[in-house]
């Protein structure tokens, strides 16, 4: 509304049908408005959300300003059995010391003897092992179970043997993980954010490995525990619920005397280095942003390990934890798309006046919703008559008509090379994020996915100063416009995280280069002792890098180089 009164049109948003309330409560909040599939066109919105997957079509006719909340294609991560095969297949090419986060896994029915041979092994060396089964394609704790002895193995749909963790760390006698919010802003080249808020889900009752088939002391799923008898009992530290946010989890961890810098650089590399197996499996779509839920367990020598990926992590707004958590991560979500700069773009009537200065548009014209069509500015600027120009010289002309699918391709093909052509700030800009998938929405990601065109169209750039500036240093004026920011909201960049990586990210992602990189910044914090030598060292070493990237996990997050001495050769 405020939009409306300043004379200029309110962003709008579309929601498919069971996408979390939390999103459109923000975004109303923000002064969006809702899609209104009566009085509006069917392109008219600028962020479409959707809980499952988007369609082929979808990915195809996206405008220039819009955002879609997935990439296509994220099942090669999200599945539980598609993860084990990427994980395994980048353990036997960069090392087992790299990738050794992932629990052993066997994908059942077709690697049952594997997993027998497996089974048999520790049962004759004598080794106590439990075994975790689960569905590959369900979510929110359904279907599995644990068991000890193969007897109790039981299934009848496609399953992961997992080996189940059996010495994890507790509070209290309480079992729990961590659910790290992660947003992927872009694959190609891959860029990372990770939210510094997560949550704490307990199970609820006391962990003892007697029960094996008690599912509120062995899983740590909400859905599960919110219908334990002793959900809404104050349980010794934990308290009522189920819940803590991670603010409350890093005091806690304050008072163990944990390296806590060397813990959440090791999450931190887990999210890298799980995203890196997906990256060239995903096709590049600049309109397009994920939200992922990575579901991490801490074992009592503190080491974490990677349960699974969640395509479309939970928004539902069960708790005071939730609360706090989710309406402000999906603000930080919004911020990190960027609308301010497409906005601009659109309110200053850039796309009419770029239109109209380039030969045959026509096509383009009919599809631009007319609320998006404002007066034409006097000021254009150079630069886009520039590209105009460029296009012009190279004899580039777009459909004066009807189009068919595979031009109108070409054509965005075409607008996003010219678009690539301008500076970063002048860019247009379009993305999106995800919810919990079932089996039909994952059939449908691997149809859906199988045509999407490479590159749909150019968006505005994210490269710009638009994140909170609290203190020194996220606010610096010497970091390059060309790096994304190292904060947005309560987003940190985690990669790239230095010259090396951010090269490697664009390069096709050079993974050994990152994998490189990133046992070595790993060994250089797990070789700085203790935190009162590491705030001395962080004024001694402050090193200048132009790479400004911060330590992702601590309140007030240091910079790395203040970290360790982390500037490239
Ligand atoms: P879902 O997608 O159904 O939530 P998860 O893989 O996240 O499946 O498993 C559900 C819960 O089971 C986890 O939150 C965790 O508490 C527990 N769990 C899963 N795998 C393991 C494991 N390998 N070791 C210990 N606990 C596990």
């Amino acid at each position: 509304m405020a939009a409306r009164e300043h004379g200029f049109a309110p962003l709008v948003f579309r929601l498919h049908g069971g996408a979390p309330q939390v999103v459109r409560e923000v975004l109303l909040e923000r002064g969006w408005e809702e899609h209104d599939e009566q009085k509006q066109e069917e392109g008219e919105w600028n962020l479409y959300w959707r809980t499952s997957a988007f369609r082929n079509s979808d990915y195809e006719n996206v405008l220039p300003w819009q955002r879609l909340n997935h990439h296509p294609k994220m099942i090669h991560i999200t599945r539980k059995d598609c993860l084990t095969r990427h994980l395994r297949r980048m353990k036997s090419a960069h090392g087992a010391a790299a990738y050794d986060f992932s629990p052993a896994a066997f994908i059942l029915p077709n690697e049952y003897t594997k997993f027998l041979a497996a089974y048999i092994r520790n049962r004759t060396a004598g080794k106590p092992r439990y075994w975790i089964c689960k569905p590959v394609d369900l979510s929110r704790g359904r279907g599995i179970f644990l068991f000890d002895n193969i007897r109790d193995l039981t299934y009848d749909s496609p399953v992961i043997i997992q080996r189940y963790i059996s010495k994890p760390l507790l509070i209290s006698g309480y079992k729990f993980d961590l659910r790290i919010y992660v947003c992927v802003k872009s694959f190609s080249p891959l860029i990372i954010y990770m939210h510094q808020e997560g949550l704490v889900r307990f199970a609820t009752e006391k962990y003892n490995l007697v029960s094996l088939d008690n599912v509120y002391a062995h899983l740590t799923n909400t859905s599960i525990n919110k219908f334990g008898l002793c959900y809404t009992t104050d349980k010794e530290r934990v308290g009522r619920g189920c819940k803590w946010t991670m603010t409350k989890f890093r005091s806690f961890l304050h008072n163990q005397g944990v390296n806590e810098r060397l813990l959440w650089r090791k999450i931190s590399n887990i999210v890298t280095l799980t995203l890196l197996t997906a990256a060239p499996s995903i096709p590049s779509s600049p309109n397009c942003l994920e939200l992922l839920g990575f579901d991490i367990l801490i074992d009592t020598s503190f080491k974490p390990w990677l349960l699974e990926v969640n395509y479309s992590p939970a928004l539902s707004l069960d708790c005071p934890a939730d609360v706090t958590v989710k309406k402000g991560l999906i603000n930080d979500i919004i911020d990190l798309m960027n609308y301010r700069m497409i906005d601009g773009f659109r309110q200053n009537g850039y796309l009419r006046r770029y239109m109209r200065s380039c030969t045959g548009c026509h096509y383009i014209l009919t599809k631009i919703p007319p609320a998006f069509l404002l007066p034409k500015t006097s000021s254009a600027p150079r630069r886009w008559q520039n590209v105009c120009a460029k296009r012009k010289k190279q004899n580039i002309t777009f459909p004066s008509t009807k189009t068919t699918i595979s031009s109108r391709r070409k054509q965005t093909r075409i607008h996003h090379e010219q678009m690539s052509d301008v500076s970063h700030d002048e860019e247009i800009n379009v993305e999106v994020e995800s919810d919990d998938c079932e089996l039909t929405t994952l059939r449908r990601v691997r149809e859906s996915s199988r045509n999407v065109p490479s590159a749909v169209c150019k968006l505005p750039s994210l490269y710009v100063q638009n994140h909170k500036s609290p203190t020194a240093p996220y606010n610096r004026p010497s970091q390059d416009r060309s790096i994304p920011p190292s904060r947005v909201g309560d987003f940190i960049l985690t990669f790239p995280f230095n010259e090396v990586t951010w090269k490697a990210s664009r390069d096709d992602v050079g993974v050994k280069s990152v994998v490189h990189e990133i046992q070595k910044l790993t060994s250089r914090l797990a070789s700085s002792s203790s935190d009162k030598e590491r705030t001395n060292m962080d004024k001694r070493v402050a090193v200048r890098d132009r790479f400004e990237a911060l330590l992702w996990g601590p309140k007030n997050p240091p910079l790395l180089s203040e970290c360790c001495a982390l500037k490239s050769p």
